[in-house]
């Protein structure tokens, strides 16, 4: 399970407007979640969360750095 500062991370990206695919992430075992943001094709790249990072800080940090660079965030 993720560091609780990356689980806050997700849940304030998700309240964004940034989505879940359906179906398991599968693919790179450290990769915790994939989300999309809202704003679709063309937006923003995919964003990758490393469950397991070396500084739990720094991925939450990347998180929210996507989601206020986002202009289809809410
Ligand atoms: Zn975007």
């Amino acid at each position: 399970m993720p560091a609780k500062e990356i689980l806050r991370a997700i849940r304030d990206a998700i309240r964004a407007g940034w989505n879940e695919p359906p179906g398991r992430t599968g693919g790179r075992a450290h990769i915790y979640k994939k989300l999309f943001c809202p704003g679709g094709r063309g937006c923003c790249p995919p964003l990758f969360i490393n469950g397991t990072p070396d500084v739990a800080e720094h991925e939450a940090a990347k998180i929210y750095k996507a989601v206020a660079g986002c202009p289809a965030s809410k």
